[in-house]
Protein backbone atom coordinates (compact mmCIF):
# COMPACT_ATOMS: atom_id res chain seq x y z
CA UNK A 1 0.00 0.00 0.00
CA UNK A 2 1.30 3.39 -0.98
CA UNK A 3 2.13 5.44 2.04
CA UNK A 4 0.81 9.04 2.85
CA UNK A 5 3.68 11.40 2.26
CA UNK A 6 4.10 14.60 3.41
CA UNK A 7 7.41 15.53 1.82
CA UNK A 8 7.92 18.48 -0.22
CA UNK A 9 10.75 19.51 -2.71
CA UNK A 10 11.77 22.98 -2.34
CA UNK A 11 8.33 24.08 -1.81
CA UNK A 12 6.44 21.91 -4.04
CA UNK A 13 4.15 19.24 -2.37
CA UNK A 14 5.89 16.17 -3.10
CA UNK A 15 2.51 14.91 -4.66
CA UNK A 16 2.37 16.88 -7.34
CA UNK A 17 5.61 16.24 -9.13
CA UNK A 18 5.19 12.96 -11.37
CA UNK A 19 8.78 11.12 -10.15
CA UNK A 20 9.07 7.50 -8.91
CA UNK A 21 10.40 4.53 -10.48
CA UNK A 22 8.61 1.93 -11.90
CA UNK A 23 9.54 -1.67 -12.28
CA UNK A 24 9.16 -3.79 -15.63
CA UNK A 25 8.26 -7.00 -14.09
CA UNK A 26 9.28 -9.14 -16.98
CA UNK A 27 12.52 -7.62 -17.19
CA UNK A 28 12.94 -8.00 -13.50
CA UNK A 29 15.52 -10.75 -12.77
CA UNK A 30 15.04 -10.38 -9.20
CA UNK A 31 18.07 -9.70 -7.97
CA UNK A 32 17.61 -7.07 -5.63
CA UNK A 33 19.77 -4.73 -6.58
CA UNK A 34 17.55 -1.93 -6.05
CA UNK A 35 15.84 -2.92 -3.28
CA UNK A 36 18.92 -3.11 -0.82
CA UNK A 37 20.38 -0.10 -2.98
CA UNK A 38 17.53 2.93 -2.01
CA UNK A 39 17.95 4.44 1.08
CA UNK A 40 14.84 5.87 0.84
CA UNK A 41 13.06 2.88 1.45
CA UNK A 42 10.95 3.29 -2.63
CA UNK A 43 11.12 -0.92 -2.70
CA UNK A 44 10.20 -4.09 -1.09
CA UNK A 45 10.83 -7.67 -2.20
CA UNK A 46 8.62 -10.38 -2.98
CA UNK A 47 9.79 -13.27 -1.84
CA UNK A 48 7.50 -15.60 -3.61
CA UNK A 49 7.60 -14.20 -7.24
CA UNK A 50 11.44 -12.77 -6.68
CA UNK A 51 10.60 -9.68 -7.84
CA UNK A 52 11.11 -5.38 -7.11
CA UNK A 53 7.67 -3.50 -5.95
CA UNK A 54 7.50 -0.23 -5.50
CA UNK A 55 5.60 0.36 -2.34
CA UNK A 56 6.36 4.26 -1.77
CA UNK A 57 6.83 6.31 -4.80
CA UNK A 58 6.61 9.56 -2.96
CA UNK A 59 10.07 8.75 -1.35
CA UNK A 60 11.67 8.51 -4.51
CA UNK A 61 14.36 11.39 -4.48
CA UNK A 62 13.84 13.71 -7.40
CA UNK A 63 15.74 13.34 -10.07
CA UNK A 64 17.39 10.50 -8.58
CA UNK A 65 18.19 7.43 -10.84
CA UNK A 66 20.63 4.94 -9.33
CA UNK A 67 18.44 2.15 -9.35
CA UNK A 68 18.15 2.32 -12.99
CA UNK A 69 21.46 2.94 -13.43
CA UNK A 70 22.56 -0.04 -11.28
CA UNK A 71 19.79 -2.43 -12.45
CA UNK A 72 21.75 -5.22 -14.83
CA UNK A 73 18.89 -5.99 -16.74
CA UNK A 74 17.53 -1.74 -16.99
CA UNK A 75 14.23 -2.82 -15.95
CA UNK A 76 13.51 0.06 -14.21
CA UNK A 77 12.58 3.43 -15.78
CA UNK A 78 11.29 7.01 -14.91
CA UNK A 79 8.87 9.83 -16.19
CA UNK A 80 10.60 12.29 -18.66
CA UNK A 81 12.98 14.68 -16.93
CA UNK A 82 10.78 17.72 -18.35
CA UNK A 83 8.60 18.63 -15.99
CA UNK A 84 11.17 18.47 -13.25
CA UNK A 85 13.46 20.70 -15.69
CA UNK A 86 10.62 23.29 -16.29
CA UNK A 87 9.54 23.00 -11.93
CA UNK A 88 13.75 24.16 -11.89
CA UNK A 89 13.25 27.17 -13.79
CA UNK A 90 10.22 28.93 -11.68
CA UNK A 91 11.26 31.31 -9.37
CA UNK A 92 9.91 29.78 -6.38
CA UNK A 93 12.30 26.65 -7.03
CA UNK A 94 15.44 28.98 -7.33
CA UNK A 95 14.16 30.64 -4.46
CA UNK A 96 13.89 27.75 -2.46
CA UNK A 97 17.26 26.65 -3.49
CA UNK A 98 18.96 29.59 -2.65
CA UNK A 99 17.45 29.94 0.69
CA UNK A 100 17.85 26.81 2.06
CA UNK A 101 21.81 27.14 0.62
CA UNK A 102 21.69 30.08 2.85
CA UNK A 103 20.60 29.05 5.87
CA UNK A 104 23.13 25.58 5.87
CA UNK A 105 26.14 28.06 5.13
CA UNK A 106 27.62 26.70 7.84
CA UNK A 107 27.71 22.79 7.10
CA UNK A 108 27.84 23.40 3.08
CA UNK A 109 29.95 25.76 2.40
CA UNK A 110 33.35 25.43 0.55
CA UNK A 111 36.35 27.26 1.56
CA UNK A 112 39.28 27.46 -1.11
CA UNK A 113 42.45 27.40 1.31
CA UNK A 114 43.92 29.14 -2.00
CA UNK A 115 43.91 32.54 -2.65
CA UNK A 116 40.86 33.33 -4.67
CA UNK A 117 41.33 34.05 -8.46
CA UNK A 118 38.36 36.16 -9.25
CA UNK A 119 38.45 39.57 -9.20
CA UNK A 120 35.39 41.04 -7.23
CA UNK A 121 35.22 44.90 -8.12
CA UNK A 122 32.80 47.69 -7.15
CA UNK A 123 31.22 49.50 -9.66
CA UNK A 124 28.50 52.22 -10.19
CA UNK A 125 25.18 52.29 -11.75
CA UNK A 126 26.11 54.89 -14.65
CA UNK A 127 23.05 54.67 -16.31
CA UNK A 128 19.54 52.85 -16.26
CA UNK A 129 17.82 52.30 -20.02
CA UNK A 130 13.95 50.90 -19.82
CA UNK A 131 14.14 49.23 -23.22
CA UNK A 132 10.52 47.70 -22.64
CA UNK A 133 8.53 46.07 -19.71
CA UNK A 134 10.51 43.41 -19.07
CA UNK A 135 13.89 44.57 -19.89
CA UNK A 136 16.25 46.75 -18.83
CA UNK A 137 19.99 47.67 -20.05
CA UNK A 138 22.22 48.62 -16.93
CA UNK A 139 25.27 50.66 -17.72
CA UNK A 140 27.90 49.87 -15.23
CA UNK A 141 31.61 51.70 -14.46
CA UNK A 142 34.02 51.15 -12.57
CA UNK A 143 34.11 53.24 -9.13
CA UNK A 144 38.11 53.39 -8.98
CA UNK A 145 38.96 53.40 -12.69
CA UNK A 146 42.77 53.12 -11.99
CA UNK A 147 42.63 49.92 -9.82
CA UNK A 148 39.60 48.07 -11.52
CA UNK A 149 40.80 47.87 -15.26
CA UNK A 150 39.66 44.36 -15.36
CA UNK A 151 36.68 45.53 -17.65
CA UNK A 152 38.67 47.07 -20.06
CA UNK A 153 40.35 43.92 -21.46
CA UNK A 154 37.44 41.57 -21.11
CA UNK A 155 36.66 38.85 -23.60
CA UNK A 156 33.34 39.18 -25.78
CA UNK A 157 31.43 36.67 -24.76
CA UNK A 158 32.10 36.62 -21.49
CA UNK A 159 29.81 37.28 -18.25
CA UNK A 160 29.71 38.58 -14.90
CA UNK A 161 28.02 38.01 -11.88
CA UNK A 162 26.58 40.61 -9.32
CA UNK A 163 25.27 40.75 -5.83
CA UNK A 164 22.42 43.20 -4.54
CA UNK A 165 23.86 45.06 -1.67
CA UNK A 166 22.16 44.53 1.36
CA UNK A 167 20.62 41.32 0.79
CA UNK A 168 22.21 37.62 1.80
CA UNK A 169 21.04 35.88 -1.56
CA UNK A 170 23.78 34.38 -4.14
CA UNK A 171 25.03 36.24 -7.27
CA UNK A 172 22.80 36.37 -10.58
CA UNK A 173 25.07 35.90 -14.10
CA UNK A 174 24.67 38.68 -16.73
CA UNK A 175 26.58 38.42 -20.26
CA UNK A 176 28.44 42.12 -20.95
CA UNK A 177 26.47 43.17 -23.69
CA UNK A 178 29.08 45.43 -25.29
CA UNK A 179 32.72 45.23 -26.41
CA UNK A 180 35.35 46.43 -24.02
CA UNK A 181 35.77 49.93 -23.66
CA UNK A 182 38.71 51.67 -22.50
CA UNK A 183 36.65 53.16 -19.73
CA UNK A 184 35.78 49.69 -18.56
CA UNK A 185 32.09 50.23 -18.46
CA UNK A 186 29.71 47.80 -19.28
CA UNK A 187 26.26 47.62 -20.33
CA UNK A 188 24.11 44.06 -19.24
CA UNK A 189 20.54 43.29 -20.56
CA UNK A 190 18.49 42.10 -17.95
CA UNK A 191 14.91 40.82 -18.01
CA UNK A 192 12.68 40.75 -15.65
CA UNK A 193 11.71 37.16 -14.73
CA UNK A 194 8.33 36.35 -13.57
CA UNK A 195 8.66 36.30 -9.45
CA UNK A 196 12.14 36.80 -10.03
CA UNK A 197 13.39 38.87 -6.53
CA UNK A 198 16.69 39.23 -7.95
CA UNK A 199 14.99 40.78 -11.19
CA UNK A 200 12.18 42.69 -9.30
CA UNK A 201 15.12 44.96 -7.22
CA UNK A 202 16.66 45.76 -10.21
CA UNK A 203 13.83 46.78 -11.78
CA UNK A 204 12.02 48.20 -8.44
CA UNK A 205 14.97 49.77 -6.60
CA UNK A 206 18.25 49.45 -8.20
CA UNK A 207 18.84 53.43 -9.14
CA UNK A 208 21.66 55.76 -11.00
CA UNK A 209 24.63 56.18 -8.48
CA UNK A 210 24.64 52.82 -6.57
CA UNK A 211 27.31 50.56 -5.54
CA UNK A 212 27.31 46.91 -6.93
CA UNK A 213 29.65 44.40 -6.03
CA UNK A 214 30.92 42.41 -9.36
CA UNK A 215 32.99 39.38 -10.16
CA UNK A 216 34.39 38.73 -13.24
CA UNK A 217 34.78 38.80 -16.37
CA UNK A 218 34.19 34.93 -16.59
CA UNK A 219 33.58 32.39 -18.93
CA UNK A 220 35.09 30.87 -21.47
CA UNK A 221 32.31 31.73 -24.52
CA UNK A 222 34.60 33.91 -26.61
CA UNK A 223 35.82 33.87 -29.92
CA UNK A 224 38.09 31.54 -31.30
CA UNK A 225 38.01 31.61 -35.14
CA UNK A 226 40.39 32.13 -37.82
CA UNK A 227 39.68 35.53 -38.83
CA UNK A 228 38.90 35.07 -42.32
CA UNK A 229 36.28 32.28 -41.12
CA UNK A 230 32.77 32.19 -41.84
CA UNK A 231 30.63 32.54 -38.83
CA UNK A 232 26.84 31.87 -37.82
CA UNK A 233 25.75 34.00 -34.41
CA UNK A 234 22.80 32.55 -32.97
CA UNK A 235 20.69 34.16 -30.19
CA UNK A 236 17.29 33.80 -28.50
CA UNK A 237 16.02 36.10 -26.50
CA UNK A 238 18.56 37.78 -24.25
CA UNK A 239 21.31 35.78 -25.80
CA UNK A 240 21.28 38.95 -27.73
CA UNK A 241 24.10 40.20 -25.32
CA UNK A 242 27.06 38.44 -25.66
CA UNK A 243 26.74 37.72 -29.60
CA UNK A 244 26.33 41.30 -29.80
CA UNK A 245 29.46 41.70 -27.56
CA UNK A 246 31.69 39.55 -29.95
CA UNK A 247 29.97 40.57 -33.42
CA UNK A 248 31.12 44.67 -31.98
CA UNK A 249 34.38 43.66 -31.47
CA UNK A 250 34.62 41.48 -34.76
CA UNK A 251 34.37 44.98 -36.48
CA UNK A 252 36.31 47.10 -34.35
CA UNK A 253 39.09 44.84 -35.29
CA UNK A 254 38.02 44.63 -39.10
CA UNK A 255 35.11 46.79 -40.10
CA UNK A 256 35.42 44.85 -43.44
CA UNK A 257 34.86 41.52 -41.89
CA UNK A 258 33.41 38.69 -44.55
CA UNK A 259 30.60 36.36 -43.96
CA UNK A 260 28.96 36.76 -41.00
CA UNK A 261 25.24 35.87 -40.62
CA UNK A 262 23.15 36.74 -37.16
CA UNK A 263 20.21 34.76 -36.77
CA UNK A 264 18.22 35.79 -33.79
CA UNK A 265 14.77 34.45 -32.39
CA UNK A 266 12.11 35.60 -29.90
CA UNK A 267 9.09 34.84 -29.01
CA UNK A 268 7.09 37.91 -30.68
CA UNK A 269 8.29 41.02 -32.26
CA UNK A 270 8.73 43.00 -28.87
CA UNK A 271 11.47 40.57 -28.20
CA UNK A 272 13.89 42.41 -30.64
CA UNK A 273 15.36 45.03 -29.42
CA UNK A 274 18.62 47.94 -29.74
CA UNK A 275 17.80 47.25 -33.74
CA UNK A 276 19.64 50.36 -34.45
CA UNK A 277 22.77 48.67 -33.56
CA UNK A 278 21.69 45.87 -35.84
CA UNK A 279 20.82 48.15 -38.79
CA UNK A 280 24.23 50.49 -38.19
CA UNK A 281 26.46 47.02 -38.29
CA UNK A 282 24.50 46.01 -41.95
CA UNK A 283 24.57 49.99 -42.91
CA UNK A 284 28.71 49.31 -42.19
CA UNK A 285 29.77 46.16 -43.88
CA UNK A 286 28.06 45.19 -46.82
CA UNK A 287 29.05 41.63 -45.65
CA UNK A 288 26.90 41.44 -42.94
CA UNK A 289 23.66 39.28 -43.14
CA UNK A 290 20.92 39.38 -40.59
CA UNK A 291 17.45 37.32 -39.88
CA UNK A 292 14.99 38.16 -37.09
CA UNK A 293 12.80 35.12 -36.79
CA UNK A 294 9.96 34.99 -34.56
CA UNK A 295 6.27 33.40 -34.35
CA UNK A 296 4.30 36.52 -34.54
CA UNK A 297 5.15 39.78 -36.18
CA UNK A 298 3.08 42.35 -33.49
CA UNK A 299 0.89 45.21 -35.61
CA UNK A 300 2.97 48.56 -35.60
CA UNK A 301 6.18 46.48 -35.04
CA UNK A 302 8.73 49.04 -37.30
CA UNK A 303 12.14 47.29 -38.57
CA UNK A 304 14.33 48.99 -40.55
CA UNK A 305 14.02 48.15 -44.55
CA UNK A 306 17.82 46.20 -44.23
CA UNK A 307 16.75 43.83 -41.63
CA UNK A 308 14.93 40.87 -42.85
CA UNK A 309 12.05 39.42 -40.40
CA UNK A 310 10.31 36.29 -40.73
CA UNK A 311 7.33 34.29 -38.76
CA UNK A 312 9.26 31.26 -38.22
CA UNK A 313 11.63 29.46 -35.68
CA UNK A 314 15.02 29.77 -35.76
CA UNK A 315 15.44 25.90 -36.55
CA UNK A 316 13.08 26.55 -39.62
CA UNK A 317 14.99 29.27 -40.63
CA UNK A 318 18.58 26.69 -40.30
CA UNK A 319 16.38 23.52 -42.37
CA UNK A 320 14.27 25.66 -45.06
CA UNK A 321 17.04 27.78 -46.15
CA UNK A 322 20.03 26.88 -48.75
CA UNK A 323 22.96 26.96 -46.26
CA UNK A 324 25.88 25.11 -46.58
CA UNK A 325 27.54 25.70 -43.15
CA UNK A 326 30.23 23.03 -43.51
CA UNK A 327 33.14 25.73 -43.51
CA UNK A 328 31.18 28.14 -40.51
CA UNK A 329 31.84 28.40 -37.59
CA UNK A 330 28.82 29.05 -34.63
CA UNK A 331 27.85 31.18 -31.34
CA UNK A 332 24.44 30.23 -29.96
CA UNK A 333 23.60 31.81 -27.05
CA UNK A 334 19.87 31.69 -25.11
CA UNK A 335 17.97 29.19 -23.01
CA UNK A 336 18.89 25.60 -23.08
CA UNK A 337 15.18 24.35 -24.12
CA UNK A 338 16.29 25.80 -27.75
CA UNK A 339 19.84 24.08 -27.73
CA UNK A 340 19.41 20.63 -29.01
CA UNK A 341 16.75 21.23 -31.90
CA UNK A 342 19.66 24.08 -32.98
CA UNK A 343 22.79 21.79 -32.83
CA UNK A 344 20.73 19.09 -34.58
CA UNK A 345 19.89 21.78 -37.49
CA UNK A 346 23.38 22.81 -37.56
CA UNK A 347 25.15 20.08 -38.03
CA UNK A 348 23.05 18.93 -40.46
CA UNK A 349 23.78 21.85 -42.61
CA UNK A 350 27.52 20.54 -42.19
CA UNK A 351 28.98 22.04 -38.80
CA UNK A 352 31.11 20.00 -36.94
CA UNK A 353 29.91 19.53 -33.36
CA UNK A 354 33.29 20.51 -31.78
CA UNK A 355 32.86 24.32 -33.93
CA UNK A 356 29.91 25.12 -32.17
CA UNK A 357 30.31 27.09 -29.26
CA UNK A 358 27.19 27.21 -27.05
CA UNK A 359 26.50 29.82 -23.93
CA UNK A 360 23.77 28.19 -22.02
CA UNK A 361 21.24 29.92 -19.15
CA UNK A 362 18.52 29.79 -17.46
CA UNK A 363 15.69 31.95 -16.82
S1 LIG B 1 17.67 -4.16 -9.77
FE1 LIG B 1 16.40 -4.58 -11.56
S2 LIG B 1 16.47 -6.78 -11.78
FE2 LIG B 1 17.24 -6.32 -9.74
S3 LIG B 1 15.40 -6.49 -8.46
FE3 LIG B 1 15.57 -4.36 -9.05
S4 LIG B 1 14.31 -4.19 -10.88
FE4 LIG B 1 14.68 -6.32 -10.55
S1 LIG C 1 15.80 6.68 -7.89
FE1 LIG C 1 17.01 6.79 -6.04
S2 LIG C 1 15.57 7.36 -4.44
FE2 LIG C 1 14.37 6.75 -6.20
S3 LIG C 1 13.91 4.64 -5.87
FE3 LIG C 1 15.76 4.67 -7.08
S4 LIG C 1 17.49 4.66 -5.64
FE4 LIG C 1 15.59 5.14 -4.51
Amino acid sequence: MTKINFKSWHNIPRDKINWYPIVDEDACIGCGTCVIGCGSLVYKFDFNSKKAKVVDPLSCIVGCVTCANTCPTKAISFPPLDEIYSLLSESKVHHAIEDELLSKKENLEWIDILPHKDKIVSMIVDDISHIRKDLIIVKLKPKMKVVDDSFCHFMPGQYVELWIPETKWLSRAYSIGNSPHEDGSIELQIRRIDEGRYSEWVFEKMKVGDTISVRGPLGNFTICSETDTPIIFIAGGTGFAPIKSMIEQLFKINPDRKNILLLWGARDSNGFYELEVIHSWIKENTHFKCILATKKILDGFILPKEVEIVESSLVDVIQNRNYNLSEYDAYVAGPPAMMPYLLKSLMTKGIKRDRIRIDSFGG
